[in-house]
């Protein structure tokens, strides 16, 4: 007994579909405020990476300031060791000379004729005495100079080490200006997408209240009789690229020169599984039809209003069709998974866009009202380019 309940339990798991209705107003709106929320700290993102950017800047001015006060440090240390070089010198030849005075006093006569020609005694003594003693100071001078240049290039040295650590770190700070502006683009995008989404969620929020729905009433209930307004078209997928555009082409099955192309074609990868297959409404409206017919495969075909202006749009080929006729769908509405449904060579979302309401205005025909998705969708231009989300703007 217990047994057949798990195998019941396990059966109603899989066959139960994603839930994609039954919500009520203020589930709406407790949405509503999270994409706030999100916006909002998002932006408080871009603020503190500002921030963070002048800060680094500033720091990378100091750095010059402080190079070019080394740079003079090193200018004034090589300026006073040429000085000294040049003092040195100069004793060191008054150090010659005195030294030959006292060779020539070993037996030579000018020294001794330079000491016997004073005039007196005292004269003699003191010649002697200035000669000896000149000769041990300017010794001790030049020894005073060369320690003094020793320390110099020392310091040229720490000079030269500071500047080296200046120069490395200017490097970084400015790698990381670089980080931080790439930083800056993604979250504007980010931020940007984020708007968006606050701006049509706020719509929803606004029609149901519109409509009269209240806090805990299920919004399917009080809303389905008009349109709800959108005011832009989103990605029917949160990620994949374009496989087959709009218009005339070279059927792939029929292989058919010329024959018309009414939509456009989006496949995904095929390692992301099931999240990339999920198929979301468009915008904001209503479903009008789900069937199933040999070349479309599973379809459904749903009524939009954006910015006052009436359209349609037809999901063709999915695997599982997860909307009723009567249905009122928003762009965040799980609608189906992609298929390889009707006449399809492979899994993907063959989407037709009409410029009128097809199926409720007899006027509206297809395939004769069919416009191209990519003038109101933004996918990435040409054929198999990437997109991974379902909104950032794409040249
Ligand atoms: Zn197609």
């Amino acid at each position: 007994m217990k047994k057949r309940i798990i195998i019941l339990l396990i059966l109603c798991i899989l066959v139960i579909p994603i839930n994609t209705k039954a919500k009520t107003l203020s589930e709406y709106k407790n949405e509503l405020n999270a994409k706030e929320n999100e916006y909002k700290n998002k932006e408080n993102d871009i603020k503190l990476n500002e921030a963070e950017q002048e800060k680094t800047k500033g720091r990378i001015t100091e750095i010059y300031v402080e190079l070019e006060t080394a740079e003079k440090e090193i200018i004034d240390l090589n300026n006073d060791i040429a000085r000294l070089n040049e003092e040195i010198g100069k004793k060191d030849k008054e150090i010659k000379e005195i030294i030959r005075y006292y060779q020539i006093s070993n037996g030579e006569s000018a020294y001794l004729e330079y000491l016997f020609s004073a005039k007196s005694i005292t004269d003699f003594i003191y010649r002697a005495t200035v000669t000896e003693q000149m000769s041990k100071y300017n010794t001790k001078l030049i020894n005073d100079m060369h320690a003094m240049i020793t320390t110099n290039n020392e310091n040229i040295k720490k000079v030269q080490a500071k500047e080296d650590s200046l120069k490395s770190l200017r490097e970084e700070l400015n790698q990381k200006i670089a980080a931080l502006q790439s930083a800056k683009v993604t979250l504007t995008e980010e931020s940007i997408s984020l708007e968006e989404e606050v701006k049509a969620a706020k719509e929803v929020v606004d029609y149901y209240k519109s409509q009269g729905c209240k806090d805990d009433q299920d919004v399917s209930s009080c809303a389905n009789k008009q349109l709800p307004p959108g005011t832009k078209f989103w990605r029917p997928v949160i990620s994949g690229y374009v496989t087959s555009e709009y218009g005339r082409r070279v059927h792939p099955i029929t292989g058919k020169v010329g024959s018309f192309h009414s939509g456009i074609d989006l496949s995904v990868y095929k390692s992301c599984g099931t999240t990339c297959l999920t198929l979301y409404s468009i915008t904001n409206g209503k479903v009008v039809y789900t069937g199933y017919n040999s070349s479309m495969g599973n379809y459904i075909v749903m009524n939009h209003l954006v910015n006052g202006k009436n359209y349609s749009s037809i999901y063709m080929h999915m695997s599982k069709i997860y909307v009723n006729k009567g249905d009122v769908v928003n762009k965040d509405t799980v609608v189906g998974l992609m298929g390889n449904t009707g006449s399809s060579t492979a899994t993907h979302l063959h989407l037709t866009m009409l410029s009128c309401l097809y199926l409720t205005d007899s006027k509206c025909k297809y395939p004769g009202n069919t416009v191209n998705p990519r003038d109101y969708i933004n996918f990435p231009s040409g054929l198999y380019n990437d997109f991974t989300n379902r909104t950032n703007y794409y040249n």
